[in-house]
């Protein structure tokens, strides 16, 4: 078996987008660039956002850029990805090990209170106050469960070097108080379960890493190492999304765009030399990580594939 053990876990929530498929060939290229596996997926336990059918298009569109995987259950003769919603005994026997070690409380906070008390910058979650810390402040309501963090884990980002201390600090919900368990608790069991050693994902998430690794310790082992891949943005400095034109892979194949001139420029786009068409396969070659472009890239979408 060899050592390097990836993985790619899109939230069924949409389409493949350009910044999606992105990320999705940096740790495929990553993966097969050292003989090692590539693990898919899906993360659908917030089941309100889960878009019928999304899962199916989006693994379509993975493959059809020729992102293959390697592992998962059999699904009518085909590889499947893992369903994390098909996991839950899993997140289940993690959140009571974490609660018997006594790393949860109950916390009975609404995001309104919390939001009046902690400001956050524009568009992140506030850090948790600690109001229920040292018991549920309203013992009527239902409670979520909170992680206590006690200290603030860094790390050493393999494009973007040592992070900066204290970064997510702040107890965050492992369990909703619909009994729904948190994104960070459902990836931690399943990148523990699933022996990845490196997390490559957009940097979006960079903010989720510190909790993810205390979380790691917590249920007893070592964190992965991470890579986080800076953001496609359009024009307008906005991370790319619907505004800026047709960026939905599945929109581009209807058009007649082919597979390798949307690879062309995602490797172009990550300041790897590439032509303008090229199968992701033959890029795993002469893949180096150190080449990876480590700034946003402005993309100017209704120019592109015209
Ligand atoms: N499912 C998450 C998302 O699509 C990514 C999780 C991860 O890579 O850790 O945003």
């Amino acid at each position: 078996m060899s050592f390097y053990r990836g993985r790619f876990a899109p939230s069924p929530t949409g389409r493949v987008h350009l910044g999606t498929a992105r990320t999705a060939l940096v740790a495929w290229l990553r993966a097969r660039s050292q003989q090692g596996a590539y693990v898919m997926r899906v993360e659908d336990i917030d089941a309100p956002r889960v878009v019928p059918g999304a899962m199916e298009a989006m693994l379509d569109d993975l493959r059809w850029l020729g992102l293959d995987w390697d592992e998962g259950p059999d699904v009518g003769g085909a590889l499947g990805p893992y369903v994390q919603s098909l996991r839950l005994a899993r997140y289940e026997a993690a959140f009571e090990q974490l609660r018997a070690g006594g790393h949860l409380y109950p916390c009975t906070c609404t995001r309104k209170e919390i939001a009046s008390i902690a400001s956050a910058p524009h568009g992140e979650e506030a850090i948790y106050p600690g109001l229920c810390r040292e018991g549920p402040t309203h013992p009527e309501r239902a409670s979520a469960w909170r992680f206590r963090m006690d200290d603030a884990p860094t790390f050493v980002d393999v494009v973007r070097g040592a992070s900066r201390s204290g970064m997510g600090a702040g107890d965050f919900v492992v369990r909703r108080a619909d009994g729904v368990f948190s994104y960070q608790l459902a990836v931690v069991v399943d990148d523990r379960a699933m022996e990845i050693t490196e997390v490559v994902r957009g940097d979006d998430l960079l903010s989720s890493t510190p909790r993810q690794i205390a979380l790691h310790r917590a249920l007893g082992g070592e964190p992965p190492a991470w890579m986080h891949v800076p953001l496609v943005v359009g024009p307008d400095g906005e991370r790319l999304g619907k505004r800026h034109g047709s960026t939905a892979i599945a929109e581009l194949r209807a058009r007649g765009v082919r597979a390798e001139s949307i690879v062309g420029w995602l490797a172009r786009s990550l300041g790897m030399s590439a032509p303008s068409t090229i199968a992701a396969r033959e890029l795993i070659e002469g893949f180096d990580v150190a080449t990876l472009s480590r700034e946003v890239v402005v993309a100017d979408v209704a120019t592109l594939f015209a």
